[in-house]
Order: C-alpha cells, then structure tokens, then sequence
C-alpha cells in the first residue's frame, strides 16, 4: 500500500486558549510522521470552529496565513460537536485523503497514538478506534453514565466498545461509504461500528484537558447518549409493545379474579392503597412509554424536516 495523505480533523468550540498550542504540536506530528516516511507531505490539518464566539477563527486564520496545511472552516452558529465531526469528515473527503484521524481540540487525547493508528491503517484496517485505557480525568459521574450509556448500547445490539471515543482514523473507503448514509442525525460511534469495515484498536492514555473547561454538560451528554440509542435500535420500542402486551395480559387475569370472587364470594372492594399503587405504577409505565415513543417520533420528526447538518459560513482551503 502507498504511504498516505493523513487529514486531521479538529472540531473546536471556543478553543482560544488551547488552540496555537495545539495546531503547533499537530504540525509537530505532520512532520514527524512525514520525516519518517509514514505519511505524505501534503496531509494537513482541518479544523471545524463550531461557531465560536471568541478568537478560535482567528487563530485558525492567522495558521492558515503561515502554512497552507491549515484548513478549515466556520460554522455559521454553533451545531454541536458531532455535526463539526461530520463536517470535518466530509470536508476532508472532498478535498482529498486517503485517510482521517479526528481529535479534540484540548488534545486530550493522545496525538502520539496517531503514529500506531497509521500503522494499523498500512496493515489493512479501513476503521482504528482509540480506546481510552482510562477514565482518570473524569468525573465520577461522567464515568458513571459512560459506562451505562455503553452496557445499554451494548443490549441494545449496538456493538460499541466500551471506553470508545471520537479519537479515530477512518479510511478513504470508510468516507465513501458515509456518504451513503443520509440521515441528519448520523451518531458515528454507531456508524464506523457497525458498517462492516475492516476495524483495528489503539488504546491511548487520556490527559487532562490544555486549558479551557469542557463544553460538554449533563443535557448535551444526554442528548448525545439519546441519539445514539434511538437512532441506533428499536429493540425500546419493541420493549414498549412487549410491556404493554403483559400488562395487559396481568389487567385481565386480575379482572376475570375479581369478578369470580364478586360472583361466589360477594366480597366487597377493599384496599385503597393497592387502587392508588396500581394507578401510579400503570400511570407511570404509561408516560414512559408515551416519553420513549416520543423520542422515536421526534427522531423521525427531525428526520423528515431535512434540514442540513451544519451551515458553513467561511473556508479555507
Ligand atoms: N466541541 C465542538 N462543539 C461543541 C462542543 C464541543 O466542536 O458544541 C469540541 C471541543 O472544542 C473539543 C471537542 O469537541 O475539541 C470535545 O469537547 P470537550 O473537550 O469540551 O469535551 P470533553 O472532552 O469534556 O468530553
Ligand atoms: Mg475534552
């Protein structure tokens, strides 16, 4: 196989004060790997500003001035940080590589690791995935939720690994094939797994974050972590239809009860407490029900509406 054109992907929101850093040390990895014969001259860095409201577009700007090998572009309002992953994602596909590595633009993750995912790219995998070996720098709540976003994924039939991250090379091929892939709320972390590509693991360490505070809080991660699961499995809905059937089953047999012990035994309605319990679990199943559908409906709703992912507003090519 022909050494490749590596395009890096950095989504960035609001990354002033890590940003000269990081596209420095990413230039660093560029010419190492191209000094060691690993990567083609021209690879180059993407970066997606996700509509920032401070100096990140700048910076970019100010790169792009100095070294044609900064690209980018910006966002007309903030879409999130997946959106800025397809954006990349797509942007590097039409400009030309052979493969893409995404990472944040904190440099949380490993930029070392790059060199082994090029490696697994030469010996044939269209897919590497960094795997965290760690959740050190997490709270305990975030590794919490993590870790039973992925056990219910995995139920679910979505096979994710645990510990999974948006740090990935995808091939040339892989681009190709997203491109197949029309829906508007494409969750990648489902999608480069279940595709069917050849798909190899990197582990990599996680560092704490350059400077700058996370820009995830619990609402985005719960609506990541809902996308993910009702763009990705039904088997929920199924699970409604499933409850439903035997709650229903368990209203009969207890109606068909209470009329034979009416008819032999004349006894009369006592238990209070029991009508008030049986009202609010049976309420309370209902409207969580009701709530699942809804998710599904809503996907579907946002779906249909068509709208694009992202809006470019600026790029440099
Ligand atoms: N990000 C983005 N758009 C957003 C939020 C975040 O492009 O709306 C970028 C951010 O600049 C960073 C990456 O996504 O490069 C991961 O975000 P962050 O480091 O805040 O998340 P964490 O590492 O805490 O999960
Ligand atoms: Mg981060």
């Amino acid at each position: 196989m022909d050494i490749p054109t590596l395009a890096i992907i950095v989504p960035c929101y609001n990354e002033e004060l890590c940003l000269d850093k990081t596209i420095n040390r990413l230039i660093e990895v560029l010419n190492g790997l191209a000094a060691e014969g690993k990567i083609k001259s021209d690879s180059y860095i993407y970066l997606v500003d996700d509509g920032s409201h401070d100096s990140t577009w700048q910076i970019i700007e100010k790169h792009h001035a100095l070294d044609n090998r900064i690209k980018g572009t910006k966002f007309i309002r903030n879409f999130g940080n997946q959106k800025a992953l397809i954006a990349g994602l797509e942007s590097v596909r039409e400009i030309g590589c052979d493969c893409a590595v995404s990472i944040d633009a904190d440099l949380q993750q490993d930029e070392n690791a790059i060199e082994r995912f090029i490696n697994e790219y030469m010996n044939g995998a269209d897919i590497v995935s960094g795997i965290r070996r760690n959740r050190k720098t997490d709270t305990f709540f975030k590794k919490f939720t993590a870790v039973m976003f992925y056990k219910t994924m995995n139920i679910l039939g979505a096979k994710i690994p645990p510990n999974h991250s948006d740090f990935r090379l995808v091939s040339k091929k892989a681009l190709k094939i997203m491109e197949l892939y029309p829906e508007k709320y494409l969750f990648l972390r489902g999608f480069f797994n279940e595709v069917g590509l050849n798909t190899a693991y990197v582990d990599f360490d996680v560092k704490p974050r350059e400077a700058g505070e996370s820009k995830y809080n619990f609402f985005s991660l719960m609506a990541l972590a809902l996308n993910g699961i009702t763009s990705y499995s039904v088997v929920p809905l199924r699970f409604v239809a499933v409850l439903g059937f035997f709650m229903a089953l368990f209203g009969f047999l207890v109606g068909v009860e209470t009329v034979i012990e009416k008819i032999f035994w004349h006894n009369s309605p006592n238990g209070w407490a029991t009508t008030i319990i049986l009202l609010c679990v049976f309420g309370g199943i209902q409207l969580f029900c009701l709530g699942l559908i809804g998710e599904y409906v809503g996907q579907v709703y946002r779906e249909v509406k068509a709208r694009p992912r992202y809006v470019k507003d600026i790029e440099l090519k």
